[in-house]
This record gives C-alpha cells, sequence and structure tokens, in this order.
C-alpha cells in the first residue's frame, strides 16, 4: 500500500514550522486517540500514520530527507517508524509528552492502561427533547440551545497568555522527564519518568489567558442541531460524540447525551411501533355499513366500514404506524372498532328495538370463530 505524504497526513503546508507541525500532530492524535475511538481500527491507523508523519517532520534531519528523497529517504531510519510497524506503546511513549498538561494533575502515566497516557475528556452534557407523535414517526432535525465549556479562542485552549507566557519547568528544566541514578548491587541503575510537576509538557504557565485565567475553556451559549431518527421513544438517549463540554486545557470534547420525552397525541396512541385508535360507530352504522374519517400521523382518512361489523374488530392499516428507529420496518395503525349502544332511549326509540328485537336476524348468532376471544388476539400481532 503506498504511503501517504506526511504533510497531507497532518494537514500541514510543506514550509510549515515546527511549532504548526506540533499543533498539526497534536490535533491529529487527540482526534484519533484511543481513548476517544475505542476498538476503532481505522482510528488507530489514523493515529500510527499522524505518529509516523510527526516523527519524521519534527526531526529537522529526517525533515529535510523526507523533503529530498520522500519516504525512500527516510525508511528504516534509526529509531524511527518509517519501515511500519510501530506500536501504541512506542508512539505512547516517544510522543506522550505532546499531550502533556492536559491531565488535571493525575499525571500521565501509571494509569490503569499501564504506560498509556490518558486524554482529558470534557462532560457530558445532558439535554432533554420533546417530541410529538408526527416529529417522532418522520424523524426530526433539533436547534437546541446549550450552554456549556467551548475551547477558549483565545489561548486555543492552552490556559496561557499570549507570546510566551510559557516558561521551562524548574523541576525538569524543560526536558519533560526526570531521571533517577540509584545504586543496586548490580550497579548504577537509571529510570526516566514524566516529570510530575509539569506533566511531561516541560513548560509552566507564567501568565494565564486574560479570557479563561488559564482554564483553557470558556462557557458560552451554543446552538446545537440534532438529528433525530425516526422511530425515536420516551426515554431513549441519543449520544451526540464530541458535542459536550471541552475539557480543561485541552483533550477531547464530552458527549452530548439527548433524552428523549413524547408528547401524547390527542387521539392515537402508541404501542411500540403500533398505533391505536378506539373508533366508535352507532349501531345503525355497525349493521348497514358506512365510511369514516379517522386520524392517522399524516391526517385524516377515510375508511370502509363494512355491513354487519362487529364491536371489538380491529381493522389493521398496514405501515401506517411508527417507524422502527432501526429502519427495518414500519408499524400498522390498528383501529379498534366499538359499536356505541345507546344509554337511554326515548319511548320511540324502546318501541322500534323491541320491535326489530323479534327478528330472527337480530339475533346474536356468532360463527365459530368469532366465539374465540383467540381469533381476536390472533388479529393484533
Ligand atoms: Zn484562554
Ligand atoms: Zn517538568
Amino acid at each position: 500500500m503506498a504511503k501517504r505524504d506526511y504533510y497531507d497526513i497532518l494537514g500541514v503546508q510543506k514550509n510549515a514550522s515546527k511549532e504548526e507541525i506540533k499543533k498539526a500532530y497534536r490535533k491529529q492524535a487527540l482526534k484519533y486517540h484511543p481513548d476517544k475511538n475505542p476498538d476503532d481500527k481505522q482510528a488507530e491507523e489514523n493515529f500510527k500514520e499522524a505518529a509516523e508523519a510527526y516523527e519524521i517532520l519534527s526531526n529537522d534531519n529526517k525533515r529535510q530527507r523526507y523533503n529530498q528523497f520522500g519516504h525512500a529517504g527516510v525508511s528504516g531510519t534509526s529509531g524511527g517508524f518509517g519501515g511500519g510497524g510501530m506500536t501504541m506503546d512506542d508512539i505512547f511513549s516517544s510522543f506522550g509528552d505532546i499531550f502533556g498538561g492536559h491531565f488535571g494533575g493525575f499525571g500521565g502515566f501509571g494509569s490503569s492502561r499501564g504506560s498509556r497516557q490518558r486524554v482529558n475528556k470534557g462532560s457530558n452534557l445532558r439535554v432533554r427533547v420533546k417530541l410529538n407523535l408526527q416529529e417522532i414517526a418522520a424523524g426530526v432535525e433539533k436547534k437546541i440551545k446549550v450552554k456549556k465549556y467551548k475551547e477558549c479562542s483565545l489561548c486555543d485552549g492552552s490556559g496561557a497568555a499570549e507570546g510566551r507566557s510559557f516558561s521551562n519547568c524548574s523541576m525538569c528544566n524543560g526536558t519533560g522527564q526526570v531521571t533517577r541514578i540509584s545504586n543496586t548491587f548490580l550497579g548504577q541503575m537509571q529510570t526516566t519518568s514524566t516529570c510530575p510537576t509539569c506533566n511531561g509538557e516541560g513548560k509552566m504557565i507564567t501568565r494565564k489567558c486574560p479570557v479563561c485565567y488559564g482554564e483553557g475553556i470558556i462557557k458560552e451559549e451554543e446552538v446545537i442541531s440534532i438529528k433525530i431518527p425516526a422511530g425515536v421513544a420516551e426515554g431513549m438517549q441519543l449520544n451526540v460524540s464530541g458535542k459536550g463540554n471541552a475539557a480543561r486545557r485541552g483533550g477531547i470534547n464530552g458527549d452530548l447525551l439527548v433524552i428523549i420525552e413524547e408528547i401524547p397525541h390527542a387521539e392515537l396512541v402508541r404501542d411500540d411501533n403500533n398505533l391505536i385508535y378506539n373508533l366508535f360507530i352507532s349501531v345503525p352504522d355497525a349493521a348497514l355499513g358506512t365510511a369514516v374519517e379517522i386520524p392517522t400521523i399524516d391526517g385524516k382518512v377515510k375508511i370502509k366500514i363494512d355491513a354487519g361489523t362487529q364491536s371489538g374488530k380491529i381493522l389493521r392499516l398496514r405501515g401506517k404506524g411508527i417507524p422502527d428507529v432501526n429502519g427495518y420496518y414500519k408499524g400498522d395503525l390498528l383501529v379498534n372498532i366499538n359499536v356505541w349502544i345507546p344509554k337511554s332511549l326515548s319511548r320511540e326509540e324502546a318501541k322500534l328495538l323491541e320491535k326489530l328485537n323479534a327478528s330472527p336476524n337480530f339475533k346474536p348468532q356468532p360463527s365459530k370463530s368469532e366465539k374465540t376471544i383467540f381469533d381476536k388476539m390472533r388479529d393484533m400481532f
């Protein structure tokens, strides 16, 4: 597989300064950081690719050779990853300090992941969104105003005032590492670890950014547009990655958690992906047949009621329900028919009914299937 151009990988110009290259790499490394992209092979590849590009372009000697001879000029360089086969541990031990100063003071190393440095992550933000049934059925894009921490634009999240407001860390003299030499019976042992004072950054802020007071983040209002897929339901939570609070002094953003609230429909009752409508018809309409208007998600529709329709019959309007949130199918609209029996009668009405009752057609004569409740239940599913 052909290697990509190192400048393209980092998204910098050929004449980019060292500072620009470092900044570009930090951006890429944070974007594809394994803590942010767990179990994502592609992100891991991008993470490694960016590290390889940075390894070459941050070194004057290697950069010059790369400029002159391309990838061939730097393959197999000592300590380089030019030949490929770089592991994540290589990256963290070589460039871990690029994230330095963004670890909230816990120190980069010694986390549960061994020598891997953890990136500081901003906190998650939680919002509730109310949706009506029409919005749920069709899916909707909602604009939500949130107050959240964002990266300070004056200091780019570093927390330091403009200009040279960093000084070298006095503990490690700016190297970001502290070396201890101890005498053992095997001879002198040298151990190197990340400087605990500056978390490996080698620098300390001497003058804080006047906007964020050294925090690197400021609270601001933002209108966030959220695409809500069709078929969501009350209590569901959507995660919008990276739209939560920014992390203090760099790092990766938290997530925006969107919790769905469903506004009940005036006439339609939701049952999973199906909708139920309770329809009442008169005794004569049930006996003679009729056409009635019923509400659906997309407005009123007319349905036919056959002559001789029994109370309790369920009509199924296929596909007139709510789509499955995974997009596999659409629910139905179930029209539950109730034949309305008058609760009070005039003398004449009573007489008419008595007359009708004498007719043999008015004697209940259910078919075998109508006699059993299971048919009705089977209709439902
Ligand atoms: Zn600032
Ligand atoms: Zn230090």
